[in-house]
């Protein structure tokens, strides 16, 4: 889950982390109201849940609370990379000398958090991680420790921070860290990290997401869920209890068990097929079920076939094969099924879904080389 740049400085305050002064608008009045309170020259970031928002024009420096009013309602009729803009942040605007990046992620190669460093922080920053990446430092993180101070000295040495500033750095390297191990987040990252005019270090933005996976454990974000900015469909799924995510293929998947659902999606690229999803129905499959799959899938207008991929342990085949031919009747697909069924009464199972004309097959193989041919306008 993406956490909101003014999200992410309500948990960097808690931590210690230093922010700029700033509150949340939802109306181009609302945030004139606080360039009057903040008193001095405003920076009106909009709140989307996508990165380059200033490349995009979506962050405006404003020099009183009449353009601040102005450049409000501009931006919160924007849409950013498809997302509404329906929040903007008004920050008090800072000054700066230098733009630095300071970030944590797991390093799935090291097997461990990593805390990232860069003298070359701002907008450009992808850019020059792929073209100068001698520029970007990295140091493993124990969790157990955290990060120790030096470690952060060390990242401090290779930015060339000035020397006045390690131990206000190390401090907020040790605060990041304390952010990210105590939120459960699989990315904390400030970009930019900046000198100010008065030699002092301070977050002008911030960015998190947290591990879906421990959001059970993580309450207090459950409210900080913008479903504005979510895929409607992955929503749907959500609430019925389905693990679906959008991809970007033809080829629609409804598949029980999430390793099935993985090894599915990795024979249809063998065969040169593209999944248009991943959905892991769960175990059993009834026709509710089933049929709140099929109205998710379906709602993908790339769908070209779907594909279902079935084990039945405890739920029977044929189970399964009376929940898929009840949603049927109830959705009437509008694309082609091709059905593996294997497992406890696979033929009663298939012997039902070979009598209603539905496509299906012996292995996974031959199911992905059907899909794969319907969707490329193959008939079978
Ligand atoms: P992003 O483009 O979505 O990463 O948004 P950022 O919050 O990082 O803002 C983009 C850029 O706007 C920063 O790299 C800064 O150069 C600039 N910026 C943001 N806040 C301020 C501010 O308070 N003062 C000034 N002068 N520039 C700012
Ligand atoms: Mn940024």
């Amino acid at each position: 889950m993406k956490l909101h740049e003014y999200q992410s400085k309500i948990i960097f305050r808690k931590y210690g982390v230093p922010i700029p002064q700033g509150y949340l608008a939802m109306t181009a009045n609302e945030a004139k109201r606080i360039a009057e309170e903040l008193g001095d020259m405003v920076v009106i970031k909009s709140q989307v849940l996508v990165g380059g928002r200033g490349k995009a024009g979506g962050i405006r420096l404003a020099k009183n609370p009449k353009e601040t009013e102005e450049f409000a309602a501009e931006i919160l009729a924007m849409e950013i990379k498809g997302l509404p803009v329906r929040k903007v942040l008004v920050d008090e605007a800072v000054n700066f000398v230098k733009e630095i990046y300071l970030g944590i992620t797991h390093d799935r190669q090291m097997r461990c958090p990593i805390m990232i460093a860069s003298s070359a922080g701002g907008v450009d920053i992808e850019e020059i991680a792929l073209a100068t990446p001698e520029k970007i430092f990295k140091v493993p993180i124990n969790p157990l420790y955290g990060i120790r101070d030096f470690q952060a000295r060390n990242l401090a040495v290779c930015i060339d921070l000035p020397r006045d500033l390690w131990k206000e750095f190390i401090e907020i390297c040790r605060s990041l860290w304390m952010v990210f191990s105590e939120t459960d987040a699989i990315m904390a990252e400030i970009n930019p990290l900046v000198i100010t005019t008065k030699q002092k270090l301070m977050a002008l933005d911030g960015k998190m997401v947290i591990d879906d996976n421990a959001l059970f454990r993580q309450p207090d974000f459950l409210e900080y869920r913008d479903v504005d900015m979510e895929d409607a469909s992955e929503i749907e799924a959500r609430k019925y209890g389905l693990s679906y995510v959008h991809l970007d293929g033809d080829i629609g998947c409804m598949v029980n068990g999430a390793g099935l659902a993985m090894t599915t999606m990795d024979v249809i690229q063998f065969v040169e097929g593209k999944p248009a999803n991943f959905l892991d129905v769960g175990g059993g499959a009834s026709a509710e079920k089933v049929a709140i799959a099929f109205r998710i899938i379906l709602s993908d207008p790339n769908v070209k076939v779907i594909l279902i991929n079935i084990f039945g342990g405890i739920t029977r085949c044929d189970e399964v094969a009376r929940g898929i031919l009840a949603a049927m009747g109830e959705i009437k697909p509008t694309v082609k099924l091709v059905v593996r069924l294997v497992g406890t009464n696979a033929n009663e199972g298939l012997d039902l879904l070979k009598k209603q004309d539905i496509i299906t097959a012996p292995t996974l193989l031959d199911a992905a080389k059907k899909a794969v041919g319907i969707a490329k306008g193959a008939i079978v």
